[in-house]
């Protein structure tokens, strides 16, 4: 009884240290003019750490989210009122919306217990809610000592708050040991915040090992790289202390902490949402992901990066307007597969290049990937929703995400065995 109470006091006063965000708001603006575009982007650029994008300025006619805090909530309507701008509500409370959000998190002493295990699986995850990073860190454990004939479960270094980032490697050694495999590399979480993106990550991982017998070809003729959670510290932040954090936790900006880890991102003022460091790979996530993308880069085809939201799936380049010469080729196959994708549910997503759909690019990732690594096919891919819930995406909805998104990568896989 005494633990009880005490876990229950540890509950809440985690609760009560959690930062809020009573009375704001999440407003869907669509541009129909260039000087009412021109306004949006204007905030997007200068005003970042008042407003946070939840979606990027686009292009004309294409929704926005911005979240919008109460003590600005007067001036931005009177930007909105000048532009005679469309727009609506979407989230009318963000704090209400993050409580009722919380049902979807699964109980962290879920992995102190080993004798806990979900219905569907012999492991400390499910995907009917999302998990924290130490039960993350024990399902992938659990999966590699299950299965080390062909799951490899590797460090790839410390994080600035002395976590392990983890690559999972998965390959069927028994098969065509005498031909050089091609390879595909997928991560996510770069973003704290965008929870389906690890959510999709470890069921990838669980079908591609649980059900080899399913779709043996997949792991007989390829090899698997998986980074799961790009961002540890980050994430842990955002189940603990801020629902909506996106950075890493580097405290390098004096008052304002983390470094957003995509590189391409846009702000330079370190209080930016999208602060992109002081110069490229200055934090330690994004040069221990460098260093292990380099050591497996010669033979890896195909790199998908998972973030959330808007259901688009980006193609190089985000530096210039400019496509890369095998732009049709990688547009092929991203059509494809979002084909394949859209046949499950009926669910839409955009596909082109990054400058092509953004308006300020966002996918710095894939241009490093496909420039300076040399994977021919890199991508970044923005799962669900469109904004209804953005990134508080509703737990109910990982597993149909994850069900559509592994038709997609069906179609990645088959096209990438025949790369030679
Ligand atoms: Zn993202």
């Amino acid at each position: 009884m005494r633990v009880l109470i005490l876990l229950a006091f540890l509950a809440v006063s985690a609760l009560a240290a959690q930062k809020r965000y009573d009375g704001y708001k999440v407003i869907q603006v669509k541009p129909k003019t260039l000087a009412s575009f021109n306004a949006i982007a204007k905030l997007y650029k200068e005003q970042n750490s008042i407003y946070d994008f939840w979606t990027e300025p686009r292009s004309l006619d294409e929704p926005i989210d911005i979240m919008v805090p109460p003590a600005y909530a007067k001036e931005f309507e009177r930007i909105l009122r000048n532009h005679k701008m469309e727009h609506r509500i979407k989230i009318a409370d963000v704090q209400s919306a993050i409580d009722v959000s919380r049902k979807d998190q699964a109980s962290p002493s879920i992995a102190k217990d080993p004798r806990s295990r979900s219905v569907s699986s012999r492991y400390v995850v499910n995907w009917t809610q999302y998990h924290d990073y130490t039960t993350i860190s024990v399902f992938l454990a659990q999966i590699a000592q299950a299965h080390p004939d062909i799951v490899t479960l590797k460090t790839i270094g410390k994080t600035h708050e002395n976590r392990e980032m983890y690559m999972v490697k998965i390959s069927n050694p028994q098969t065509n040991s005498n031909v050089t495999k091609n390879a595909i590399l997928v991560d996510g979480g770069i973003h704290a915040r965008e929870w389906i993106a690890p959510a999709f990550n470890t069921w990838l991982i669980n079908e591609l090992v649980e059900n080899y017998a399913d779709h043996p070809q997949y792991l007989d003729n390829l090899d698997w790289y998986i980074l799961p959670v790009m961002n540890p510290d980050g994430y842990v932040y955002s189940f603990a202390d801020d629902r909506l954090w996106r950075k890493n936790r580097n405290p390098v900006n004096g008052p304002c902490v983390g470094i957003d880890l995509n590189q391409g991102g846009a702000a330079g003022n370190g209080c930016d949402e999208t602060y992109h460091g002081p110069s490229a790979f200055s934090e330690d996530e994004s040069a221990n992901a460098r260093d292990a993308i380099l050591s497996i880069a010669e033979r890896t085809q195909v790199y998908l990066s998972y973030h959330s939201y808007s259901q688009v799936w980006l193609t190089p380049w985000g530096y210039t307007v400019d496509l890369p010469e095998d732009y049709p080729l990688l547009f092929d196959l991203a059509q494809n597969a979002v084909n394949n994708l859209t046949a499950v549910y009926g669910t839409q997503y955009a596909v082109g290049s990054t400058t092509g759909l953004l308006y300020v690019a966002s996918g710095g990732s894939i241009d490093w990937i496909k420039g300076e690594a040399g994977i021919p096919y890199a991508y970044t891919v923005e799962l669900r929703d469109t904004g209804d819930f953005g990134f508080l995406l509703p737990a109910d909805q990982i597993l149909p995400n994850n069900l559509e998104m592994w038709e997609a990568i069906k179609v990645i896989a088959e096209y990438t065995m025949e790369i030679v």
